[in-house]
């Protein structure tokens, strides 16, 4: 447990351990030191002007600034420690991620490689900042953090992928609270001790969860925005509806992302499992390795179809490299149960066929590799005068691992070209992409009520492309 008495008086602020909770809340904030905005690596800067009170109490802007410095900085070490010193952001971002608190009115917030950027609105009388939930700050700092470390997946146009960097940032939301003494105890005590289970750590952005559900009552889970302890199995993205209800998985990136998360829960909670101190030191520890396996495995995992599949065979390759093979069983239990990977998938990443490509994981974590290679979309089903380029997830397979296909075995994933068409058809048809009105012929079907165009249409190169704006 942290020390009070080593804080100076005059440096400790208040702040939320992992969200303010969905009203009526009795949760009261913690004591936490004075974060330090620009340690490094991966230094921050809130672009709204520090109060001249450090701690106060919820409601007030004081209180927001303090408690999402905390949560920032929560972040940014986590990753940072893992990581190194080496380590930093995307460099169109610059030296400083920049955070913007509130800008204005909406129920999101987003990372654009500018910085980042959360809102507020009031819902039923109450007013939610997405800014003040540490589950959302954590999330988006997620965003930025995988953008320094695989920078192709921005761009790489895969409903795969997309959702990949989804759970990514939702998984920071749970490593990073999962720093905090106090969230340890709590939650072995709610779950006694079985990690999978929901509980408040499960349970990402509460209050936000709460509030969409207000305006919007099936299009977030029934308990928070995303429960992690979930049963969503694998399907093959370019199947599935670009939307649906909650309690459905669709192609869109949020709903997908569960997948991916629901089995990285499953297999935290494995880790946790396999700790000699089965104690809130213990879950510190699954934590940090935990954080360890994800970080190699998707530095190395090639971007292709079937992208979660060479996630994971990355990760259970990372552990025999890193842990011995320690946390194998873990690994493939999680991945198996969501349909990540096949069982016999699972069971062909032995020791000697992970070993074989040993060096070359190794290796990905220093090397952020070439872009991702651009194929050609013709623009006219979607109003656009003319052809447009986008990335494809065509990279080299390391691993010949797949999904769990419906029925028995392994999917059979279609080609990076057919993935990318199938993304950019649900960009279209959810509104997503903001489209300069000169390429746009009669026939456009732009949704003016669209939520935050995530992608434009951009010329460069001599042709027009589709570019990603932001994560939200
Ligand atoms: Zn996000």
């Amino acid at each position: 447990m942290a020390d009070l008495h080593e804080w100076k008086l005059s440096e400790v602020i208040r702040a939320w351990e992992d969200d303010p909770g969905a009203p009526p809340t009795y949760r009261t904030p913690i004591l936490r030191p004075q974060p330090d905005l620009q340690a490094l690596p991966l230094a921050l800067r809130i672009a709204d002007l520090p109060p001249s009170q450090s701690g106060d109490q919820p409601g007030t802007v004081e209180f927001r600034y303090w408690a999402a410095a905390d949560a920032l900085r929560r972040a940014a070490d986590f990753w940072g420690s893992l990581l190194g010193d080496d380590i930093s952001w995307h460099p169109s971002v610059g030296d400083e991620l920049t955070v913007t608190l509130d800008a204005g009115e909406d129920l999101n917030a987003y990372y654009d490689r500018a910085g980042l950027t959360f809102f507020h609105q009031s819902v039923s009388g109450i007013t939610v900042y997405s800014g003040e939930s540490p589950d959302v700050l954590c999330h988006e700092t997620g965003h930025a953090v995988l953008d320094a470390i695989r920078p192709q997946l921005w761009d790489a146009a895969s409903a795969e992928v997309a959702a990949f960097h989804e759970s990514f940032a939702d998984i920071s939301a749970l490593l990073s609270a999962l720093q905090l003494d106090q969230m340890r105890v709590a939650v072995l005590a709610e779950t006694n001790g079985h990690l999978a289970r929901s509980s408040r750590l499960s349970r990402v952005a509460e209050q936000l969860g709460w509030a969409i559900r207000q305006i919007s009552p099936t299009s977030v889970d029934r308990d928070c925005l995303r429960n992690a302890a979930n049963h969503f199995f694998y399907r093959d993205p370019v199947m599935l509806p670009p939307d649906a209800p909650a309690a459905e998985l669709s192609s869109a990136p949020h709903s997908f992302s569960r997948v991916f998360t629901g089995a990285f829960l499953r297999a935290l909670a494995g880790i946790f499992r396999a700790q000699q101190n089965r104690d809130e030191s213990g879950l510190k520890q699954a934590s940090i390795d935990a954080g360890r396996l994800l970080e190699a495995g998707v530095a190395a995992a090639p971007i292709v179809p079937g992208y979660y599949a060479q996630v994971a065979a990355h990760m259970i390759a990372a552990d025999h490299e890193m842990f011995g093979g320690g946390y194998g069983r873990a690994l493939r239990s999680g991945f198996v149960r969501h349909g990540i990977l096949s069982p016999s998938g699972a069971t062909a990443l032995t020791a000697a066929a992970v070993g074989e490509h040993a060096l070359g994981i190794v290796g990905a974590r220093t090397d952020r590799g070439e872009a991702l290679e651009r194929v050609l979309i013709s623009g006219e089903a979607y109003g656009i005068a003319g052809e447009f380029s986008c990335r494809a997830p065509a990279q080299g397979l390391r691993f010949g691992v797949a999904g769990a296909s419906p029925a028995i075995g392994s999917l059979a994933y279609g080609d990076a070209q057919r993935v990318a068409a199938s993304f950019v058809e649900d960009l279209f048809r959810q509104g997503r992409v903001s489209v300069p009105e000169e390429h746009l012929t009669a026939e456009a079907t732009m949704d003016a009520e669209a939520g935050i165009h995530t992608h434009q249409i951009i010329r460069a190169d001599g042709g027009l492309t589709l570019a990603r704006r932001a994560f939200d």
